[in-house]
């Protein structure tokens, strides 16, 4: 053997250990099974998926693999997910009934019982250890977020008992503007108007003291669906690190759900994370032109739905919801979704990015990544990319669990509150 084949022969070991610096690749892995290895073992986390919605639209046995819908157990354990947040989303038509707390706690109770009635794969979960005592036990721990600050009914004391029964976040507005803070509003409806929605200036006096109860309690503050003076006026108060629970980029996608660059900078540099939302229309410039689009051509048929209907508002928002529904959106491409992770780690860092794919809360995921059993498919795209295992474990879930971790321990330095009034006035 001459020096240079001696090279030869030693060459791919020589790459393995240059590419393989956290786990050395099984000798003969594919990148394909590479990438199952990686992502079985991972703590994979989705901030966002919007089951309990799905199961009011239609209720079905979440333990059986079902064909509507993005989320079971099953396609849970497919998708090799360890730790989903469930949203107790209170829509907007509940601010003006004055009845948000009560369905939040129905939610929220949904939630528990969907844990409690499949206890060999469920478990219920409020911290970072909850989730790592759930994967080592083979258990997918259940997570909940409340969606809409509304929910709270303006009271501290409502936020602080949401806590107790085992919320971790709540997503600050909805497509609403509440009595505290600004929303972006309501791309998706026709009614659309961002001037409409900017009713503060961003966060009230009063909602700035929720952001600061929320970092005392241990809730994390979620910055999904909030204006962009909103997102700037927390970033400036919270005394923890926040995060978007399911956002993607604007710079990609220029929609009003996303966040520009300068929110994805402030939010990194705080500690927190971006969880992308894999919506087609969250992550591919054609498809939001492409609504726009079909949305201004419909506009006249809105109108004329909105005045026949005028003395009868919940039948004009059927008419109108089916309007939009009825439209067939184009897909983006599963790919697309990487795109947004790789904005995010070039903006604020490998360590500033998650997955929030809002799964049963959308219509139009992309192409090959229909419904959260599809999550392998990310891990193996980072992985062609030339991202690290290390990289990789981060954007599934350890990202999202660090960022946990650095908001606690801004809770253990907070201040202690000054103490809430226990209850409203009459
Ligand atoms: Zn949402």
């Amino acid at each position: 053997m001459v020096a240079s084949d001696a090279v030869r022969a030693l060459l791919p070991m020589l790459l393995l250990a240059a590419v393989g610096a956290t786990a050395p690749a099984t000798k003969g892995e594919d990148l394909h099974s590479r990438a199952m290895r990686i992502h079985k073992s991972a703590i994979v986390v989705d901030t966002h998926e919007d089951v309990p919605e799905q199961l009011e639209k239609e209720w079905v046995d979440i333990g059986v693999r079902q064909k509507t819908g993005h989320v079971d157990i099953p396609r849970w354990r497919e998708g090799g997910v360890t730790a989903p947040f469930l949203a107790a989303y209170v829509s907007s038509s509940y601010a003006a009934s004055g009845k948000s707390a009560k369905k939040a706690l129905e939610l929220i109770d949904l939630i528990r019982r969907l844990v409690e009635s499949h206890p060999r794969d469920l478990v219920f979960a409020d911290s970072v250890r909850g989730v790592r005592v759930a994967k080592k036990e083979g258990k997918i721990a259940v997570l909940i977020g409340i969606e809409g600050g509304h929910a709270i009914e303006d009271s501290l004391a409502a936020l602080s008992a949401f806590h107790r029964l085992g919320v971790r976040y709540m997503t600050l507005t909805h497509t609403n503007t509440n009595n505290w803070a600004d929303s972006a509003g309501s791309f998706f409806s026709f009614s659309y108007d961002p001037a409409k929605t900017a009713v503060h200036n961003g966060l009230t006096d009063f909602g700035r003291e929720v952001v600061l109860e929320m970092n005392r309690l241990g809730m994390l503050v979620d910055l999904s669906h909030v204006s962009d003076k909103t997102l700037a006026d927390v970033l400036a108060v919270s005394a923890a690190p926040v995060f978007a629970s399911h956002s993607s980029c604007r710079a990609i996608a220029n929609m009003p759900r996303n966040l520009t660059d300068d929110a994805i900078r402030a939010i990194g540099a705080k500690g927190g994370v971006v969880m992308v939302n894999v919506s087609s229309t969250f992550v591919d410039q054609k498809v939001v032109d492409d609504f726009v689009a079909r949305k201004r051509a419909l506009a006249p048929k809105a109108a004329e739905i909105a005045e026949r209907y005028k003395d009868d508002p919940k039948k004009r928002d059927q008419e109108t919801t089916a309007l939009l529904e009825n439209l067939r959106r184009p897909r983006a491409s599963w790919t697309a979704v990487v795109d947004h992770i790789e904005h995010v780690m070039k903006i604020a860092g490998a360590r500033a990015v998650g997955l929030g794919t809002d799964y049963d809360g959308i219509e139009d995921p992309p192409d090959g990544l229909e419904d959260v059993s599809k999550l392998p498919a990310l891990t193996e795209e980072l992985l062609r990319r030339g991202h690290s295992e290390e990289e990789v474990r981060g954007v599934l879930g350890e990202n999202l669990l660090g960022f946990w971790e650095r908001a606690d321990a801004a809770r253990a330095n907070a201040p202690p509150g000054k103490e809430p009034m226990p209850f409203s006035k009459p």
